[in-house]
Formats: structure tokens, sequence, C-alpha cells
């Protein structure tokens, strides 16, 4: 198994144009994280690297995000590029992180002219440590395109659950294909075949299916 995933129908876009959009062209996302009483807190994070099929961010050792990222390494998060809702590209990513103190640090001043104001010298920048994503799953939803396009991607962990299937007690009915928003449903076959990379997972096939031929994996 690569350590790589992406959905098997999607032969246009790689994790890696992906997470070079998410870091180059969206590069500031929304990131959360856990706080002591277990309860989720968000703050605003640029997404400095990408390297090596992963990601690199930074905090100052000061920060209470920091801290909470040293307690629990968990984070999810949402990247968002657009006007409105319908010219709009989302990639949001979940996964745990690790503290790589200052590896890398050159390496994301050199890609990030603009941290050389916010921490001038080297004296400054030694407050500074970066984190590396050890893994992720996630997804990139694209509601400029008609239909959508919804691509699952994974970095050393199984891809994200949530998608519908069809079984093989599918009688061909066309109930599901009637009700879809999204006319995602390959209807040349039967049991009939759920084009996953259109899919709005709104789940309207599985309620009208009397043949309970629809599950989600
Ligand atoms: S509604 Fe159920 S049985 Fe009918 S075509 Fe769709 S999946 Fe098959
Ligand atoms: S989950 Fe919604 S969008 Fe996807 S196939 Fe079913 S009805 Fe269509």
């Amino acid at each position: 198994m690569n350590k790589n995933q992406n959905d098997v129908e999607n032969t246009f876009m790689k994790t890696s144009d992906i997470l070079t959009i998410l870091q180059k062209k969206i590069h500031t996302v929304i990131m959360a994280t856990i706080d002591e009483h277990h309860h989720p807190m968000t703050c605003a994070i640029d997404l400095m690297l990408y390297e090596d099929d992963t990601l690199y961010f930074l905090t100052a050792r000061g920060k209470a995000f920091y801290e909470r990222l040293m307690a629990h390494p968990y984070v999810a998060l949402t990247g968002l590029k657009g006007e409105d809702t319908l010219s709009s590209v989302a990639i949001s990513l979940q996964g745990k992180v690790k503290n790589i103190r200052h590896e890398k640090l050159k390496e994301i001043f050199e890609e990030n002219e603009y941290m050389k104001d916010i921490y001038p010298n080297e004296q400054a920048r030694d407050v500074l440590e970066v984190f590396r994503f050890e893994d992720y799953q996630g997804e990139y939803f694209d509601l400029s395109q008609k239909p959508l396009i919804r691509i699952p991607f994974s970095y050393q962990r199984p891809l994200p659950k949530g998608r519908y299937q069809v079984l093989d007690n599918c009688i061909g009915c066309l109930k599901c294909y009637d009700v879809c928003p999204q006319k995602c449903i390959d209807i040349t076959q039967t049991p009939v075949k759920i084009i996953q990379k259109h899919c709005l997972h709104c789940a309207k096939c599985v309620e009208v299916c009397f043949q309970q031929a629809i599950v989600r994996i």
C-alpha cells in the first residue's frame, strides 16, 4: 500500500496537487486543537512548508497554542479559497503532529520571506518551534465545479470514512437516481454505482432505497 492514498476514481488530481494548493495558495488556515478541559479551540495558522509528502507549521514556545499541541498533538484544520460559497474550494485535514524543534526552520524562512519582518534575527527566531504532520487524512471539496468535486486523501492513515456504496441486492429501480441532487449515480449498470467524486454524502438515496442496498462505508 502506498503511504500516500487517494480516491481510486480520481485521475486528475493527486494528493500532492491538493496539498500544494493548501500550503501555497490558501496558506492561512483555521486550525482546531484541544484545550486542558478537552474543549475545542481554533486559531489561524500559516502552513509554512510542504515537503516529503507532509506539511509543516510553527509557533512560539510562549503561546497557549504551543502548550495545547504539546499536551494533545492531534489537530484538525480547514482552508478556504473563493469569493462566495459557489466559487469556493475547501480543503479539510486531520492528523497527528510532532514537535521537531528547529528542524526545517531555515527552509521555512527561505520559503516565507514575510517571516523575516516578524522575526528579524536569529535571537528572536530561537523562540519558534516547528511541527510536522506525522499522518493525516482529509478531503478536497470544490463547489465551483458543476457537478461538485470531492476528493478524499490520506498519508500514513486510511482514507476518511463517510462514503456511500451500493450493494449487490440493488434491483435497478432508479428511485435513488430520481432523488439524487447531483445525479451522480451511474445507472448504466445494476447494481447502480455512486460516482464518489461528485457525491454530496447527503444520503437522500439511502432514504428512498426500499432494498436497503446503499450503505455508508
Ligand atoms: S433505489 Fe436502491 S434498489 Fe433502486 S436503483 Fe437505487 S440502489 Fe438500486
Ligand atoms: S448521497 Fe446524495 S449526492 Fe450522493 S449519491 Fe446519494 S443522493 Fe446522490
